[in-house]
């Protein structure tokens, strides 16, 4: 009977020895969080970290697995219930994805609208080129109490009307109808020009706030107003010559506009520069396969740029110095506020309903919005991988938050993919952060100098 008994004990320990064992030494899944979860996307992706000797399939197909253990891969969702089993020689999880048909939105018709002067009714309201909400179609930023002519709508937008073969579109919700509307015409009363320390400032003056646009031209930067005499071919055009490293702003108060074009400093010395941690706090950003957030590489990266840059005499500004959680909108007041002149975003890049591939999926890229940051993104995408062994992964045009502004020359940088099992052995590496951070100086002493 003891021994009966002593030997079930016995039994007992090894299975829940064996049974933690597992458990512990097992892979690890780190995306998806759930294992339920519904989803519109044409792909799930799971990343995760494998022991050594364990090898890993994915609905029975083999997934490449890192010295360091890191995998990736995406699985193709059919509409309605997706099983997904994960197997090793340890264990096996099962994922269920929903994916659910994307809700196609009904187009809505344009209307005629009968045509009469509206208010914006704040700041920085954007003016776009077509009646939806995607950044690259934003022709300008409007001020409060500009007076635009409407004669259409789509939806929830107006058509504005800027001159006799240029219209635009303005939303609804950010112009106010007034009903005594002033129909009297704007008049012009000047123009001036002057220079101030590394910068080209133009004035235009007129009785009352009317809407502008800024054109990026080849070599020169065109800054229209439009319709002052309410008629269809009242527009007033600066043109102004650029200097080659340049980023430009425009205020207007009671009628006058100010343009000024400035040009980055010759010397690093004399820029400030912005450094912008990506994410942080309650804003992890991209999960990597190891189980590590994007927020905190972000971070280091960051930190060391911090330090190189000060040794060489710039002023370096940061949007955080820790792990805390800041908007965009913030970031980028604090580039205003500090009258920056190149603003530097740090992220390290992830995927979302494409098919992974690790070759396609690796590397630095960076991202620029204004044709002023194009020179920068693509010197800083050749000299970060001399630096930091990453694969070059080119120069992109994206509408993020951060980079949209034309006040300052601003890219945004991924550095390295955190889902890519290839770049997770690269960027956990001790002076991972500190190559990176070579490698953007030396893109800046380039930019900056040529
Ligand atoms: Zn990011």
């Amino acid at each position: 009977m003891f021994n009966y008994r002593f030997s079930r004990r016995v039994l007992f320990i090894l299975f829940l020895l064996l049974f933690s064992g597992i458990r512990v030494f097992g892979y690890e899944i780190f995306y998806p969080s759930e294992k339920n979860y519904t989803t519109t996307y044409d792909y799930g992706l799971f990343v995760g970290k494998a022991r050594s000797s364990e090898s890993i399939t994915i609905n029975n197909e083999k997934v490449f697995v890192a010295s360091n253990g890191a995998f990736a891969h995406s699985v193709k969702l059919r509409e309605g219930d997706n099983r997904v089993f994960i197997r090793s020689n340890y264990s096996t999880k099962v994922y269920n994805i929903c994916k659910k048909k994307e809700v196609t939105k009904v187009q809505p018709e344009f209307k005629e609208v009968v045509e009469h002067v509206v208010l914006v009714n704040k700041d920085n309201v954007p003016l776009r080129s077509a009646p939806e909400d995607i950044g690259f179609n934003i022709i300008s930023y409007l001020f409060k109490d500009t007076r635009v002519i409407i004669n259409g709508e789509k939806g929830n937008y107006y058509r504005v009307f800027l001159s006799k073969d240029k219209f635009a579109w303005i939303l609804k919700s950010d112009i106010t109808e007034f009903v005594n509307a002033d129909k009297t015409p704007a008049s012009f009363i000047n123009t001036e020009s002057q220079k101030y320390k590394n910068a080209s400032i133009q004035t235009i003056s007129f009785t009352k706030n009317l809407p502008y646009t800024v054109e990026d031209g080849e070599k020169e930067i065109l800054f229209r107003v439009y319709n002052p005499e309410l008629s269809e071919n009242s527009v007033y055009t600066l043109n102004i010559l650029k200097p080659r490293n340049y980023f430009y702003n425009v205020t207007l108060k009671d009628g006058l506009y100010t343009f000024k074009v400035s040009e980055v400093p010759k010397s690093i010395e004399d820029c400030t520069i912005i450094v912008d941690a990506g994410h942080g706090g309650t804003q992890k950003g991209a999960m990597g396969c190891l189980g590590d957030e994007e927020k905190n590489i972000n971070l280091r990266i960051a930190l060391e740029l911090q330090k190189i840059l000060r040794e060489k005499g710039a002023k370096v500004v940061m949007t955080r110095e820790c792990d805390g959680t800041i908007s965009l909108k913030d970031r980028i007041q604090i580039a205003k506020d500090n009258d920056v002149d190149i603003f530097l975003s740090i992220h390290m890049n992830s995927i979302g309903n494409v098919a992974y591939e690790k070759s396609k999926y690796r590397g630095t890229s960076v991202y620029y919005f204004n044709r002023n940051s194009k020179e920068l993104a693509t010197i800083l995408e050749k000299s970060i991988p001399q630096y930091a062994g990453t694969k070059r992964n080119g120069v992109r045009t994206a509408s993020f938050a951060v980079i949209r502004p034309a006040s300052y020359v601003g890219v945004l940088i991924e550095t390295a993919y955190m889902i890519n099992p290839l770049d997770s052995l690269l960027y956990t590496q001790e002076n991972f952060a500190e190559n990176v951070a070579k490698g953007i100086l030396c893109g800046l002493e380039e930019f900056i100098q040529k």
